[in-house]
């Protein structure tokens, strides 16, 4: 197969995600008092509402609607007062009732978008000018979403036994109802997406406004966010749209990337061949990193849709709109504009650190009393260190930021700092001390050492006169030596040049 770049010369792709959203951070489930938590022992947060016991009647949850509305309103989607629940039939153990209730033409949320800034070497992926490009190669790509609309999830199953991958007489399936009602919002984007990179982009985007809004966990790993992705590929310069496959079984941002980018291959392929591209259900397969069959749309899926008789049709005020619209806090652009404005950090620094609210948190908290010419290395450890472990505290990092800040500990240092005292209590600064970590920048103490590793270093100090900056390097060296390690080599190497040059 071609590889991505190749293809993207001669072939647009055309993408459109689905994206499942479980609301975890609500306590009960979407139409009953059952409490929300897969944690439990299986169907132990099930109720006749859940099990479709016939005759019992769904109540919807209210701050299941709040976030649904809080969703809308931070994708820019138009909020729709009047708007209703539909039945989606279909028969399968893990929805008891035998139908699945969703919504129908009309969602709570129609016709927003989210803009992505595209940049770095993912800019790359789209060779074409329909983006205007800046200076360093990066474009905006605004995103078009359909709707956004409220539903229930499904039961979760397990398959025992059988063969591996395959359900045959020997398997045994286990259904575990208490993710059954769970609430879920489907977004569902135009076609509006480019590249792999691109569809990376908007995912990781979404996960941080909801993530920020408190809607949900989040979690791509366990299942609370999921996305299908829908692919087609039409000739560069041409309009019509081609046959589209869909794409399950996604559960990282590298598989969605990744199994997308194997498939504008597999299709470039196969329509380079003159061969047809089936419109058809794959799944991605991370381990052999390709995509197979699972099942193909010869017809349209008939699911009975219609209004659920036991379901008011909704009527939202704008009061209601408006205390949801009061409950959003400031979302990660926002935050980020601020952070570069406030604390003139890099725009991609400050972006890492607002997209998760609980960084962003965390380094609100640690610049608390932190000089104004020191904010530039607590972010900097904040970007570059603190990723790397689970358990450090605010004075912690605000400790290591300020032993950098004075240039009295390297980099490389602070990483044996936090190795040793993330997950403990201890100080950074007591521990530096009582391991006799310190580095001087004592000019009179560096001083003498300079000026005996220069009266030493006879030939070096020749050479360096003589051209040869390089030996600079080896004086450090001899410096630290002679320090025993507890000199800083900027400070060494700023002496040293001054004296030599001098
Ligand atoms: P389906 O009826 O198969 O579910 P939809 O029209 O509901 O298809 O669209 C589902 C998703 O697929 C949306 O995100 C949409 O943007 C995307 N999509 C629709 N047509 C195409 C296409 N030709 N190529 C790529 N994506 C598409
Ligand atoms: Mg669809
Ligand atoms: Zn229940």
């Amino acid at each position: 197969m071609k590889k991505l770049a190749e293809v993207l010369k001669d072939w647009e792709a055309v993408i459109g995600l689905e994206v499942h959203t479980e609301l975890t951070t609500l306590e009960t489930k979407m139409f009953c008092n059952c409490r929300l938590s897969h944690d439990d022992p299986p169907n132990t947060n099930v109720c006749p509402v859940c099990l479709g016991m016939p005759g019992a009647l769904p109540v919807p949850n209210e701050k299941a609607i709040e976030s649904i509305v809080m969703a809308g309103l931070a994708t820019n989607c138009q909020i729709m007062r009047h708007s209703m629940f539909y039945r989606k039939h279909y028969f399968y153990p893990d929805m008891a009732k035998n139908f699945q209730t969703t919504q129908g033409p009309v969602a709570f949320c129609m016709h927003g978008h989210l803009d992505l800034e595209v940049s770095g070497a993912g800019a790359k992926e789209r060779p074409d000018a329909t983006v205007e490009k800046d200076a360093d190669g990066g474009y905006v790509a605004p995103i078009r979403i359909l709707r956004i609309h409220m539903e229930e999830d499904a039961a979760k199953m397990v398959h025992v036994g059988g063969e591996e991958g395959r359900i045959t007489a020997a398997t045994e399936s286990l259904i575990d109802y208490n993710r059954c009602g769970t609430p879920l919002i489907e977004l569902v984007t135009e076609p509006d997406l480019r590249t792999p990179e691109e569809a990376r982009l908007f995912m990781e985007k979404l996960r941080q406004t909801f993530l920020t809004l408190g809607i949900s966990d989040c979690s791509l790993e366990s299942g609370s966010m999921r996305c299908d992705g829908n692919i087609s590929l039409r000739r560069r310069g041409t309009t019509e749209f081609g046959t589209k496959t869909e794409m399950k079984n996604i559960n990282s941002f590298k598989s969605l990337h990744d199994a997308l980018e194997y498939e504008i291959c597999r299709q470039a392929e196969v329509l380079e061949e003159g061969g047809i591209v089936y419109q058809e259900t794959r799944h991605w397969e991370p381990s052999r990193r390709r995509t197979v069959v699972m099942r193909v749309k010869e017809t349209a899926d008939d699911y009975r849709l219609f209004p659920d008789p036991d379901l008011a049709p909704f009527d939202l005020t704008d009061e209601f709109i408006d205390r949801c619209r009061a409950r959003i806090p400031e979302l990660p652009d926002a935050k980020r504009d601020r952070y570069v404005a406030d604390y003139g950090l890099k725009r991609a620094d400050a972006a890492q650190l607002a997209g998760d609210p609980k960084v962003a948190a965390f380094f609100e908290e640690s610049l608390e009393g932190v000089a104004e010419k020191n904010v530039g290395t607590l972010a900097n450890v904040m970007v570059n260190l603190v990723p790397s472990y689970d358990a450090l505290t605010v004075g912690q990092v605000r400790g290591i930021a300020g032993l950098l800040a004075e240039d009295a500990l390297t980099f490389a240092q602070a990483r044996e700092v936090l190795d040793a005292i993330n997950g403990t209590d201890e100080d950074a600064v007591a521990y530096v001390d009582a391991h006799g970590m310190r580095q001087s920048t004592d000019e009179g103490a560096l001083g003498a050492i300079v000026d005996e590793v220069l009266g030493l270093c006879t030939d070096q100090v020749q050479q360096y006169r003589d051209g040869n900056k390089k030996v600079l390097g080896f004086l450090v060296g001899q410096c630290m030596k002679a320090a025993k390690g507890s000199g800083n080599p900027k400070a060494f190497n700023k002496m040293l040049a001054e004296k030599l040059e001098g």
